[in-house]
């Protein structure tokens, strides 16, 4: 079946810097990655190298051609890609030694989402499919609940977090996928609020899928982490990839937990995220 993913399109200005920098701190940096990032299109290119058939819905502005083009090389399909009078996000991020990062976001393009090219695109989209969404671009809600209302399995990944967001969303939501700081603020914003499935993800904790009160727990892989950017996106584009080929839930946590454990190893987001043969060979 097909992955929508309606996410936002950046680019990433990795930073190597020594130690993360204190408020008032210059630092300057011992080298600079540039590549394709942003929670929507880190997920798609998971989604996509890990096997799936991807669609993504997203903007850019006239200076995002390279970003979307670096999408469809990833095997992404990019006819839902948009290009608005408003600049191509971008993030600055920076990474200590550890892998450690800190990140600032300038949404940009992204903001600028068309619901009537959304309902469009998911259009053609029926029960099997899925859609996958953060809260890195505008018009969640919409594309949320005419995803559901079409039968669709709805993905979200609630980051950044934001509370307003969160509460339109929610009600169309199967799957919420969030780390532990996220699962944190949804605690303390919104109690006990009825969600549906839910995985947490805890960096080298690794993950848990609650299905009410049944718990199903993935430890993280053993790995040298380099650079931590991306992993919760490699992690949710590949568990969707592998719920859509049918996987059950400890499968696809395990094949999850195994693509962001090889995408940890190596610099850089999107660029990053480990191929279906890969992980297949990391599990074997
Ligand atoms: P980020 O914001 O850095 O993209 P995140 O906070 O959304 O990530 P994490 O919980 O840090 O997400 O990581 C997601 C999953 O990636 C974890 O559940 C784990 O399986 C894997 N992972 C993350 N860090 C490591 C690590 N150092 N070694 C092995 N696996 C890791």
């Amino acid at each position: 079946m097909t992955i929508y993913c309606l996410g936002s399109i950046n680019a990433d200005h990795s930073y190597k810097v020594a130690r993360l920098p204190s408020a008032g701190e210059t630092l300057a940096a011992e080298e600079l990655i540039t590549g394709l990032g942003g929670k929507g299109a880190n997920q798609s290119v998971a989604a996509a190298r890990a096997g799936a058939q991807v669609v993504h819905l997203g903007a850019v502005g006239a200076d995002g051609g390279w970003a979307v083009a670096r999408l469809a090389q990833f095997g992404v399909h990019v006819s839902g890609v948009a290009e608005v009078d408003t600049p191509t996000g971008h993030a600055v991020i920076t990474v200590a030694p550890d892998g450690e990062n800190a990140i600032v976001i300038f949404p940009g393009a992204n903001r600028r989402q068309d619901p009537a090219r959304i309902a469009a695109v998911l259009g053609d989209a029926g029960p099997g499919d899925t859609l996958l969404i953060q809260n890195e671009t505008s018009h969640q809600e919409e594309a949320a609940r005419l995803g559901a209302a079409r039968g669709l399995r709805v993905v979200y990944s609630a980051a950044p977090f934001d509370v307003a967001a969160v509460r339109a969303v929610l009600p169309h939501v199967s799957l919420l996928v969030l780390n532990a700081v996220e699962a944190a603020q949804l605690g303390a914003a919104l109690g006990d609020v009825a969600v549906p499935e839910t995985v947490v993800t805890e960096g080298k904790g690794g993950a848990r899928w609650r299905t009410g009160d049944d718990e199903l727990y993935q430890p993280a892989f053993p790995v040298r982490a380099v650079d931590t950017t991306g992993a919760g996106d490699c992690f949710i584009g590949s568990l969707a990839a592998a719920l859509d080929a049918g996987a059950g839930r400890a499968d696809a946590l395990r094949f999850a937990a195994a693509a962001a454990a090889l995408q940890v190893t190596r610099p850089g987001t999107a660029d990053a995220m480990p191929g279906r043969a890969e992980i297949d060979a990391f599990l074997a």
